[in-house]
């Protein structure tokens, strides 16, 4: 059976577009139809200045979220990845396979690195080496498919390459995972800067919906969208990004197409209004449903503990087998 392994990272609130980019896909269809494991990456929120109470609450809250949004226990493996070592034991070793020129050359390392140097901070190391603990994460689990955004398909290369080069010098270890990505909304942008991904890590802003947002919340936030000074709707990504980016959030949340959609509209208004009760619907139940489990701790707690123990006994064989490879 197809393994599948993808993960959410509790650096931020969860927004509408790790909704609509990856966990909405997850639980309607990879959990049906493979072996599939979700994660927390929780050791991936200590590669950016954090606080250790905020991240302890947004990785619970992130996993919450993730049963809310439809993952179900039965079907799937949910879990924190602090919680299994088998992730932490694997990076090292690919941190011996992988070179530094190119971890450097990640567009996210060099985009986040760069950030972090603006606001006076200094760069971990960590941050660094991001990609290669995110390969030990997929490569853990023998994981054939890894489903994400667009703005992590750099990553799923680099976990590509280290699996061959370790399989070409020390022996088959690893299965070489692809990266599949959803087919619409492969990424939702930000409502005030329609040219940069709607990401959570980034400072709370007007231009993000988080998953959590009250009704009000996020229609406030859709109806003051960035769009153009132009009138007409038309879906055109590379001179109207505001508009097509509305566009393509309606169609991700009714399942239209935006270019047919684009024809249904006389004005940016009612393209914004429609919207934002589209969202507003997609996330209701989702809300509904974290707010019973949040009533219910005793339940999330116990998914966790159940899914690292699977995890953990998923991960062992295939790390302790890459240990004996590389010489240990
Ligand atoms: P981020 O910190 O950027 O919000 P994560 O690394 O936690 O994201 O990503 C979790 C999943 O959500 C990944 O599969 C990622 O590709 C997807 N994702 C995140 N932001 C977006 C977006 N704006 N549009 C589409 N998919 C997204």
């Amino acid at each position: 059976m197809t393994r599948v392994f993808s993960g959410v990272k509790p650096t931020g609130h969860l927004t509408l577009g790790n909704y609509l980019g990856a966990m909405r896909q997850w639980a309607a269809v990879d959990q049906h139809r493979a072996e599939a494991l979700f994660c927390v990456v929780d050791l991936h929120a200590l590669t950016v200045d954090h606080d250790p109470a905020r991240v302890r609450r947004l990785s619970r809250q992130a996993a919450t979220l993730l049963l809310a949004a439809g993952l179900d226990p039965r079907l799937c493996t949910v879990f924190v990845q602090s919680h299994v070592d088998e992730h932490a034991r694997l990076s090292y070793l690919l941190e011996c396979v992988a070179t530094d020129g190119e971890m450097r050359r990640m567009i996210q390392y060099k985009e986040k690195a760069a950030r972090e140097q603006r606001r006076g901070g200094s760069v971990r190391l960590s941050l660094l080496t991001y990609p290669v603990l995110m390969a030990a994460d997929i490569l853990a689990y023998g994981a054939d498919e890894v489903p994400v955004g667009d703005d992590q398909a750099q990553h799923v290369e680099l976990t590509r390459d280290l699996a061959v080069r370790f399989n070409q010098r020390y022996g088959h270890a690893f299965v070489v995972p692809r990266a599949t990505h959803p087919t619409v909304a492969a990424r939702v942008m930000n409502l005030q800067e329609p040219l940069a991904k709607m990401g959570k890590s980034d400072d709370t802003g007007p231009g993000i919906v988080y998953l959590l947002d009250e009704p009000d919340v996020v229609r406030k936030k859709v109806m003051r969208a960035v769009t153009d000074s132009g009138r007409e709707v038309v879906y055109d990504r590379e001179s109207r990004p505001g508009v097509a980016n509305l566009l393509e959030i309606l169609a991700a949340c009714t399942g239209g197409n935006p270019e047919a959609l684009a024809g249904a509209y006389e004005s940016y208004g009612a393209l914004k209004a429609d919207t934002a009760e589209a969202v507003v619907e997609v996330l209701r139940p989702v809300q509904e449903r974290h707010k019973e489990l949040c009533a219910d701790p005793g339940h999330v707690e116990g998914v966790l503990r159940d899914g690292a123990e699977r995890a953990r006994g998923m991960a062992r064989p295939t790390v302790d087998a890459a240990y004996r490879a590389i010489g240990l």
